[in-house]
């Protein structure tokens, strides 16, 4: 594919659970979850608003110019707390649709954030913000952004949890960035996640846990690198992302289980890599 008609997917943050910091985890990053997708003609996409969208928000117009969209897989803290720090915001005629699920309570994204964005727990509320942010409650729901396609399937995790599929010029990429596997570590996924993954050119996928310490949190929401490329080839995906570090897992932790699983998927026609922050790749 020349590089003018390919989606670059850029890694902002890469990291689970909480950020961290350190000589130990400097080359995959301590930022969370938050990757951008730049499409020809469109307006940036991210996935997640974690601690990397700071970052994404300093490569940004910061002239109220900016127009883009978040594709919000759920509300946990570190899928989240980069959004007051995004300062694209910050200035008004700036635009950001967020889109994510509502909760089982019928709260929407909006009601969530606006509740928890704001004092104590933050200096300002969020509607203080000059830029405009509009809230798009979606499940299992299917949706354009100008010329690009959208899947969001609810997937097992804790609380309402989308995964998602963007297409554009029949390239194809899936987040699943928090992907509860079977609590008793067998391989099988559920219909929704099965068709967000369905030959895609890129899957970013949980990675989050080795299997020797999945027993011990079986429900904690997450998977293993091993489940994540059983689900790639099952589902027919070219190229795999593992993502979602665990916060204690150190560059050789993750280099090491990355050097596993690249080989399994050599005999699975996978290819695989670890996510690192900064990384940019072309699909
Ligand atoms: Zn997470
Ligand atoms: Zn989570």
């Amino acid at each position: 594919m020349k590089s003018q008609d390919a989606v670059k997917v850029t890694f902002y943050g890469v990291r689970g659970s909480t950020p961290c910091n350190g000589r130990d985890v400097e080359r995959y990053g301590g930022n969370t979850s938050c990757v951008a997708l730049d499409i020809p003609e469109c307006d940036p996409i991210v996935f997640d608003l974690g601690t990397g969208l700071r970052y994404f928000g300093m490569d940004q117009p910061n002239d109220g110019t900016f127009r883009g969209h978040a594709l919000l897989t759920h509300l946990h803290w570190d899928h989240t707390q980069g959004l007051p720090f995004f300062t694209p915001v910050l200035h008004s005629g700036a635009e950001f649709d967020l889109y994510g699920p509502p909760q089982d309570d019928g709260r929407s994204i909006r009601d969530v954030l606006l509740a928890t964005i704001r004092p104590p727990l933050f200096p300002i509320e969020l509607t203080m913000f000059p830029g405009t942010m509009r809230f798009h409650d979606v499940s299992d729901t299917d949706f354009t952004i100008g010329d690009v396609s959208v899947k969001a399937r609810l997937i097992p995790h804790v609380g309402p949890t989308c995964g998602y599929r963007v297409t554009w010029n029949d390239t194809s990429i899936a987040y699943l960035s928090d992907h509860q596997m079977p609590y008793d570590g067998s391989m099988a996924a559920s219909p929704g996640a099965l068709e967000l993954i369905d030959g895609c050119d890129l899957v970013v996928h949980d990675s989050q846990y080795l299997a020797s310490e999945f027993a011990a949190k079986s429900t904690w929401g997450h998977c293993t690198a091993e489940y994540a490329l059983w689900l790639a080839a099952e589902a027919g995906a070219k190229r795999l992302a593992l993502f979602h570090h665990d916060p204690t897992r150190c560059d050789d932790a993750v280099d090491y289980i990355a050097n596993s699983v690249v080989r399994k998927g050599e005999r699975l026609g996978v290819e695989v890599f670890a996510a690192s922050e900064g990384l940019t790749i072309e699909v």
